[in-house]
C-alpha cells in the first residue's frame, strides 16, 4: 500500500549542531580568558616592548564568557579548554571553572597553563570543577628556562606535582621543540624530558614550533618531528616503528620501550591533521576564530555588548563553523593582521 502523508513519519528533527561546510562537527572550544601572561616565551608573543595586552574593558566578562558556553553546549560542544595568555593571572579563575562545570553537556573541561601560579590553585581548580590539565614545559634547565621565559623553573614544577595532588588527570606536558633551544647538539632535552615524564607519570608530547606573530625567528629554530623520531636517544626510549596511535586529538602518540607510558607528537607544520579537526576558538577579547592560522575572526564580544540574544550568538557561533577552512595554511611573513599565540591561547 502506498504510504499516505499521514503515515509518513519524518525522523525527529535534530537538534542544530556546530557543523562546518566540510562536515566536521565542531565539539570542542578553546576559551582564552586573558592575553597577559607573567611569561615571556619569545615563540609565544612578540618581544615585551613590542606587546600591547588589551585593555581590561575589552576582555569577555565571566558571565559573558559563560552564557557564550551555554549556547555552545546547546549546539553541540562538549569540551572546553580555559587557556591564554596564562588563564591562572586572570583574578578568580576558579569561579569561572565552577560556572562552566555547572553547565550541562559540558563533559570535559581542561585547562593549558605554563603551571608557574599552579602549586596554589591547583586544588581550588579541581574542587571547583576541572578536570585535567595541559602543562607547557619546554626545558629542564634552570637557566635555560629562565633565558626563555624570564620565569623560574622551580614553582612549576611544584605546580606539576600540585596537580597531582589535587587529582588533575591525566597531566600532560607540552614541549615546543626548538632547534638551539631544546634539541641540537648539547642543547638537546629531548630524552631528559620523556624520562622526567615518565619518572612522575605523565603524558609528554613534542610540538612542532608553528610561525605565528612572535619573537623567534620561526626559521633558524623550526624542527621536524621526523628529525626527532630518527634520533638515537629518542629510538632508545620510544618504539618509534610501532603504528602511530591517533586519539581524538591533534597528537600521534608512540609507546614506551619500557613500562606502559606514552609519547606525544603533534605535527602542525609537517602533517595536516585538519580532516579530523573539531575545535572553534574564543580569543580573550571576545572573537571567534575557526582555525588557528586564519586570521578570519568574527566579533561576538560587541555583538553580545550590543544586545544580542541567545539566538544572536547561536547564529553567529554557526556563522564561525561555516568560516573554517579544509586546511589551515601558516603564513611565514608576520603581516600586520597576524595574531600571535599569546592573544590566540594555542
Ligand atoms: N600560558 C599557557 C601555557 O603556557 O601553556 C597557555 C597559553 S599558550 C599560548 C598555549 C600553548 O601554545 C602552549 O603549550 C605553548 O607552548 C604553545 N605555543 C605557543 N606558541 C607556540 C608556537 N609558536 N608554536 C607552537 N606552540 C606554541
Amino acid at each position: 500500500m502506498p504510504s499516505s502523508p499521514l503515515t509518513f513519519y519524518p525522523s525527529p528533527p535534530h537538534a542544530e549542531n556546530l557543523t562546518d561546510s566540510f562536515g566536521r562537527q565542531l565539539t570542542y572550544l578553546r576559551i582564552s580568558v586573558t592575553d597577559r601572561c607573567n611569561l615571556h616565551c619569545s615563540y609565544c608573543r612578540p618581544a615585551s616592548e613590542n606587546y600591547q595586552a588589551e585593555a581590561r574593558s575589552h576582555i569577555l566578562t565571566f558571565d559573558e564568557i559563560t552564557r557564550i558556553v551555554r549556547v555552545a553546549a546547546g549546539l553541540g560542544v562538549r569540551k572546553v579548554r580555559i587557556t591564554g595568555g596564562e588563564p591562572l593571572v586572570r583574578r578568580n579563575l576558579t569561579t569561572l571553572i565552577a560556572k562552566i562545570a555547572a553547565i550541562s553537556g559540558i563533559d570535559d573541561l581542561a585547562m593549558t597553563s605554563n603551571a608557574s601560579l599552579l602549586a596554589q590553585a591547583a586544588q581550588p581548580l579541581a574542587d571547583a570543577g576541572l578536570h585535567r590539565i595541559n602543562i607547557s614545559l619546554d626545558t629542564l634547565n634552570p637557566a635555560r628556562f629562565r633565558a626563555l621565559t624570564g620565569g623560574d623553573l622551580a614553582p612549576v614544577l611544584d605546580g606539576i606535582a600540585a596537580a597531582q595532588q589535587a587529582g588533575l588527570s591525566p597531566i600532560k606536558l607540552n614541549t615546543v621543540l626548538m632547534r638551539g633551544v631544546n634539541v641540537g647538539g648539547e642543547e638537546s632535552e629531548v630524552a631528559r624530558l620523556i624520562d622526567f615524564a615518565q619518572l612522575h607519570d605523565l603524558t609528554i608530547r613534542f610540538i612542532e614550533l608553528m610561525p605565528m606573530k612572535q619573537g623567534l625567528d620561526w626559521k633558524r629554530h623550526y624542527v621536524a618531528i621526523d628529525e626527532v623520531l630518527a634520533r638515537n636517544d629518542l629510538q632508545a626510549r620510544v618504539a618509534v616503528d610501532a603504528p602511530l596511535v591517533t586519539g581524538n586529538t591533534a597528537a600521534r602518540y608512540l609507546p614506551h620501550k619500557q613500562g606502559t607510558g606514552k609519547v606525544g607528537f603533534i605535527m602542525p607544520m609537517s602533517e595536516h591533521f585538519c580532516s579530523g579537526c573539531n575545535r572553534l576558538r574564543l580569543t580573550a577579547d571576545g572573537h571567534l576564530r575557526s582555525c588557528l592560522p586564519a586570521n578570519t575572526e568574527l566579533n561576538l564580544r560587541d555583538m553580545m555588548r550590543q544586545g544580542a540574544d541567545d539566538a544572536g550568538i547561536r547564529a553567529l557561533l554557526l556563522r564561525a563553523a561555516m568560516t573554517k577552512p579544509e586546511i589551515g595554511i601558516y603564513s611565514f611573513t608576520q603581516g600586520k593582521d597576524q595574531r600571535s599565540m599569546i592573544q590566540i591561547g594555542g
